[in-house]
């Protein structure tokens, strides 16, 4: 038997004490789906998916922001898809389209500055969120909105980082034995950033691609590590030790950390990330945006931190399902809802 057959045995035929291995990157919760891994394991080990889909970790306050905005008038806000559906207190972006809002898909973010040079009347507002791995572009398009002279380009951040959020759930959950740590974000951060959050929370973390294959042996590798902290790279070829410096520096450059609020889970001191004062003129009222209304009976807050499993919601399946989602976590294809409906990805 090869290597990767004894561990898919290992895996499967598990019978010690129950394992719950937590994975807080949104690209990991859609490939464990797509790969069937759930089924895969044995019953008694656990994969949770936690606060790592971007969208569904913003708070309406921030939904509410943009509605308003593309309800104003000469103003359009972009967006990339996801948000568009996602309910703020009273309306999605895509509800203040029907009522007149000016709200526009962007597939690339530069074309956000192809558009405000071509509409020099209208004020555009990006609606700039995600974690780590998207800032660098944000910061790419504030660079070019300098550059090329644009003032009709606004930025409204949500933007977040993982460090904070993962040491809350270790605060706030006691039962997590280990992260696969979030593959797109390692990149940028490098694996060097999770070592230190392994030595501090005394949990193992490892670093994996997005390959069924890969994600298996990471599963594996935490089961070996159980009880011990430590740091394994299994995504050597992406994920360096230092990550992407030039694409820190960038951020750097017109951002600075701040606190953010997190759906569910309310103010994290240093979780975000927003522009710096100097190009606060480029910041379309981001600041004091905390407000956070969940839709009535909607359970994302306890999905999001891995405290129930997405089919423990009453709505789910129910009045919540991806094509009229009552819930963040049901509309994003990286949301925990989301998967565990297209997948049958089930609390077992
Ligand atoms: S099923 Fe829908 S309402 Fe329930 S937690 Fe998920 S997204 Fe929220």
């Amino acid at each position: 038997m090869d290597k990767f057959e004894l561990i898919k045995e290992t895996i499967k035929k598990y019978d010690g004490e129950d394992l719950r291995f937590m994975e807080v990157c949104g690209t990991h919760t859609a490939a464990i789906s797509e790969n069937g891994i759930p089924n895969l394991l044995s019953p008694k080990i656990h994969l949770i998916s936690g606060p790592g889909c971007p969208v569904c970790v913003t708070v309406t306050a921030v939904i509410d922001r943009l509605c308003e905005l593309s309800l104003t008038d000469s103003t359009t806000v972009l967006t990339f898809g996801d948000l568009i559906r996602v309910k703020g207190s009273n309306m999605s972006l895509s509800d203040a389209r029907a009522h007149g809002g000016s709200v526009e898909m962007l597939y690339s973010p530069m074309d956000a500055i192809k558009m405000a040079k071509r509409n020099p009347e209208i004020n555009y507002v990006f609606a700039a969120i995600g974690f780590e791995t998207t800032t660098p572009v944000y910061s790419m398009v504030l660079e070019e909105t300098i550059r090329q002279d644009i003032h009709n380009l606004k930025l409204l951040t949500s933007l977040k980082t993982m460090p904070e959020v993962i040491r809350w759930v270790c605060k706030n959950t006691t039962n997590i034995d280990g992260f696969l740590a979030p593959g797109h974000v390692s990149v940028i951060t490098g694996s060097k950033l999770f070592e230190k959050l392994s030595e501090e929370t005394g949990l193992p973390f490892v670093v994996a691609g997005f390959e069924g294959a890969g994600l298996l042996t990471a599963v594996y590798a935490l089961m070996k590590m159980k009880g011990h902290s430590g740091i394994k790279n299994l995504y050597k070829s992406v994920v360096t030790e230092n990550g992407n410096e030039e694409a820190r520096k960038a951020v750097d450059k017109y951002f600075e950390p701040c606190d953010a609020s997190w759906r569910g889970m309310g103010l994290i001191p240093g979780s975000g990330m927003r522009l710096k004062k100097e190009y606060l003129e480029y910041d379309a009222g981001s600041y004091g945006l905390d407000e956070d209304h969940m839709p009535p009976g909607c359970s994302c807050a306890r999905v999001l931190t891995g405290e129930i499993s997405p089919d423990e919601c009453p709505l789910f399946g129910k009045k919540c399902t991806p094509e009229d989602a009552h819930g963040a976590c049901m509309v994003s294809t990286e949301g925990s809802c989301y998967n565990y409906f297209v997948s049958g990805r089930r609390k077992r």
